[in-house]
């Protein structure tokens, strides 16, 4: 289904941006409730999504681009 991709919103600013045209990224959301007796912590992940010009000015890229070169110096170190 080319050209019918569902808009996702931009978590940063709320911009309407076709999925193929946003960029994902995972973030980590930490929930405590120490102020509970429980001392009860999630970790959860949720899957965001940026408009081009929010994820340049928050560095996905970089992120992104940092993490293929920790593969990459990975599978160097291995020997591939
Ligand atoms: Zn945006």
């Amino acid at each position: 289904m080319r050209g019918r991709e569902p808009p996702v919103t931009c978590d940063n600013c709320g911009r309407k941006v076709p999925r193929n045209k946003a960029v994902m990224d995972e973030r980590v959301i930490n929930l405590s409730t120490e102020a509970n007796e429980g001392n009860i912590r999630f970790v959860t992940r949720r899957k965001v999504y940026y408009c081009i010009s929010c994820a340049k000015h928050r560095g996905v890229f970089e992120k992104k681009k940092a993490a293929a070169a920790r593969f990459a110096a990975r599978n160097a170190a291995r020997g591939y």
